[in-house]
């Protein structure tokens, strides 16, 4: 069984290991309910997944997409489109162990911002010499 939060903790959910469509997500929905550049996320059976503390806030995201979030701290959880109700999309950072589901490829990137990757790589913070 997985397991995986929001950053507050308010929000637990569990799910089956049968994870598929891992994926980093450059579409400009996720983006900007994020704030983030893109978003990773894995699809498991909308039957293995099951909330274990609390009750996630939903957003009609589009005509078609729903997704939550803690009401709380604002971490974006899930994701269900009205067209597969059996299946269910859910955050990979928010999975105890993220790295369970790394992304195997990368979707929207017509959308993707163009941000150079040759930039500067510190260990923490910038401040720290
Ligand atoms: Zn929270
Ligand atoms: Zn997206």
């Amino acid at each position: 069984m997985l397991t995986g939060q929001c950053f507050c903790g308010a929000i637990r959910y569990e799910t089956g290991e049968r994870i598929r469509n891992q994926t980093l997500c450059h579409c400009t929905i996720c983006r900007r309910t994020s704030g983030a550049p893109a978003v990773a996320w894995f699809t498991v059976a909308a039957e293995d997944f099951r909330y274990t503390a609390g009750e996630p806030a939903s957003l009609r995201s589009s005509s078609h997409g729903t997704r939550t979030f803690c009401p709380r701290c604002g971490t974006q959880l899930t994701f269900t489109d009205d067209a597969t109700p059996h299946e269910i999309d859910v955050t990979t950072s928010s999975l105890a162990q993220p790295d369970i589901a790394l992304p195997r490829d990368h979707v929207f990137v017509a959308d993707a911002l163009h941000w150079p990757d040759d930039l500067p790589r510190y260990q923490h913070s910038r401040s720290e010499s």
